[in-house]
């Protein structure tokens, strides 16, 4: 077929002769590398929104190829999760990392209250459905750490939710002492 019939011309013919386009490509390139890489990164602060695009692509493409990549964006999402949390329970709970009811101080075990009740709705305003955890932290934190919460383990938030309030409480209104 005439190479002007064959709409993969160019695809074949790099296929054909991969080693040596690639070989030439990055002697080229380490030849030119400071006036490209300079290039480029001009290239990209004149152009941020193309970089963006871009960068979000290519991590869209390497999460689905690449399991080493796509192992460690988990773990860093993670992590990073895990910071925010502790973040928030140290601001909401004064330092002291415990909870403001029973004063249970399991980390795994503590979690933020809405003082005033009303969480799941404030959070459905926010972002359209009942999130909890992490998406919610950030909130906090990019909100600034807004007024009105507190940290509770979740024993005592789960019966506030419940019932309205928590059986410690109650123990220590009705104890005389
Ligand atoms: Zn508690
Ligand atoms: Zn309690």
């Amino acid at each position: 077929m005439s190479k002007y019939k064959n709409p993969n011309y160019q695809k074949d013919y790099y296929q054909k002769n991969k080693d040596k386009i690639d070989k030439y490509s990055k002697e080229w390139y380490n030849l030119n590398r400071d006036r490209e890489i300079k290039k480029r990164t001009e290239y990209k602060k004149e152009n941020p929104e193309w970089h963006r695009e871009c960068s979000r692509r290519n991590m869209v493409k390497n999460y689905k190829n690449n399991p080493e990549y796509r192992k460690k964006v988990r773990l860093n999402a993670k992590e990073k999760a895990q910071k925010r949390r502790l973040l928030i329970i140290t601001h909401y709970s004064n330092n002291t990392m415990q909870c403001n009811c029973c004063g249970d101080k399991h980390i795994e075990f503590l979690s933020i209250d809405h003082i005033n009740g009303g969480g799941n709705k404030h959070r459905k305003e926010l972002f359209g459905y009942t999130c909890s955890g992490d998406r919610f932290y950030s909130w906090l934190i990019r909100n600034n750490f807004p007024e009105g919460y507190q940290i509770l383990c979740y024993n005592c938030n789960l019966s506030r939710g419940f019932y309205g309030y928590c059986p410690h409480q109650k123990e220590k209104d009705e104890c005389i002492c």
